[in-house]
């Protein structure tokens, strides 16, 4: 349970030397609730408290970490039930299914395939992060080879999925390098899946029936002193799927309980019988509340509106997305190129930048700070003013690359054409297009 402000005070030196950056201990006490300030701001908190406020703002809901290199990643961690009351943190992981018994030239063939599956989108790189290797029967050293040769040839991350011990140590021997998530402990085998993960200090899988049978082996398990688990309560019927994922987080987040405060994994695969359904399904788990979900494969049209709905779910609802403001070259401008200004929105930064670089017109694109907001919205905040742009214009030193003197505003800012041109004595403003698509045709004409 999160402390409050009067709480953390209690547990600070409560000598007001401002050293934290504010006047009081009082002030960082309350900034530090809000979640404004980091702890490690004073110097003066004593170990004692130190261990009893970490435990204290420990998330409800434990982040589990998985993998290794490029594609590691962060499970859980999660704090509220809804995204607008804070935000999510850890998105969502996207895994594919590689049978054990895959033969290697289908298997070189699919890892080339996965590996591509990798899109930009403002900015941001986004793929999937695992693949789940499940034993198909063929015995210890095939699984090990199949799972070796992901860990060893590709980025992807692993979940080793097998209920047979020793088919378990041959996959660990061979990709626990790669920090692979076991899957899973059961009733009937938890003291072994336990003392393997435990061993070898990776995060386990749970498997139980139900939420309730769940509980009881999550207890065993962190009482065997396993700390990284991840939840499957077993249900594979839709609807019954949806109340498990929601009731395990209402009882991590509501009742504070500790024995399902651990993130999910979901298996879309094992409820449809087609990529299509399985994409629906794993939609869902996207926003409510899969923590891992796995599909049967991958394919750019079920996992590129996934990673998308993915990234529009994880992203902070309380900052927009930005660039920094400045000067971006697009295509090797020089002193003639067209100069065109815009707001740091970061969709409106790589839409406008795209269109520019389709052009094919090498252009300077001036971005000023706009706290996030597209073009309408900031001419219509007062964040996008014709005195604000032309002062940006003229501190930006866009003035020193180029000879002439044109300035390209955005159509949705026509308003702010006069404002921009008092402030910017002797330069000519042009109005460009409304929307970002019509600018190739526009830029060619200039
Ligand atoms: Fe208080 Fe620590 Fe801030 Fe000093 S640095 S004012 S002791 S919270």
């Amino acid at each position: 349970m999160a402390l409050t402000g009067i709480q953390i005070f209690k547990l600070l030196p409560k000598t007001n030397c401002k050293e934290c950056g504010v006047p009081t201990c009082l002030a960082f006490a309350m900034n530090l609730a809000s979640g404004k300030a980091e702890l490690d701001a004073c110097p003066y908190v004593s170990d004692e408290a130190k261990e009893q406020l970490a435990e204290a703002s420990a998330p409800p809901i434990r982040p589990v970490a998985l993998g290794k290199g490029v594609r590691k990643t962060t499970t859980g961690g999660e704090t509220v039930l809804y995204r607008h009351e804070k935000t999510f943190f850890n998105p969502t992981v996207l895994a594919a299914t590689v049978s054990s018994d895959i033969d290697t030239a289908e298997l070189d063939k699919a890892l080339k395939v996965y590996n591509a599956f990798q899109y930009e989108r403002v900015g941001l790189n986004l793929r999937p992060e695992l693949l789940v290797v499940k034993d198909a029967g063929n015995g210890a050293d095939g699984f090990a080879a199949v799972a070796g040769k992901i860990a060893k040839e590709s980025e992807f991350n692993l979940v080793l999925m097998t209920q047979d011990l020793d088919v378990m140590k041959a996959g660990i021997e061979a990709a626990g390098f790669k920090r692979p998530l076991l899957y899973a402990a059961t009733a009937d085998n938890a003291d072994d899946m336990g003392a393997l993960a435990k061993d070898n200090d990776l995060p386990l899988a749970v498997k139980a029936d139900s939420v309730d049978a769940l509980q009881a082996l999550t207890e065993k398990l962190t009482g065997m002193g396993l700390k990284d688990l991840v939840l499957d309560p077993g249900s594979r019927e839709i609807k019954q799927a949806l109340e498990d994922q929601v009731a395990i987080r209402r009882a991590a987040l509501k009742a504070s309980n500790k024995a399902l405060g651990f993130p999910t994994i979901t298996f879309p695969c094992e409820m449809a019988s087609n990529l299509d359904m399985e994409t629906l399904i794993a939609s869902m788990f996207v926003a409510k509340y899969g923590g891992i979900v796995v599909m049967s494969d991958f394919a750019t049209e079920s996992l590129f509106p996934l990673l998308l709905e993915r990234l529009n779910i994880y992203t902070d609802p309380q900052r927009p997305m930005t660039v920094t403001e400045g000067i971006f070259e697009i295509g090797n401008p020089d002193e003639n190129s067209p100069v065109l200004v815009t707001t740091n929105f970061a969709l409106t930064y790589f839409i406008v930048s795209g269109e520019i670089e389709a052009s094919r017109v090498p252009a300077w694109l001036l971005v000023k700070d706009s706290e996030g907001l597209s073009v309408l919205t900031a001419w219509a905040a007062g964040k996008f003013g014709g005195d604000d742009v032309g002062m940006f214009v003229k501190k930006s030193g866009i003035m020193d690359k180029v000879k002439h003197n044109t300035l390209i505003i955005p159509g949705y800012a026509a308003a702010i054409a006069g404002d921009v041109e008092e402030e910017l004595p002797g330069w000519t403003i042009t109005v460009g297009p409304r929307e970002a698509a019509h600018l190739p045709a526009f830029l060619k004409t200039q």
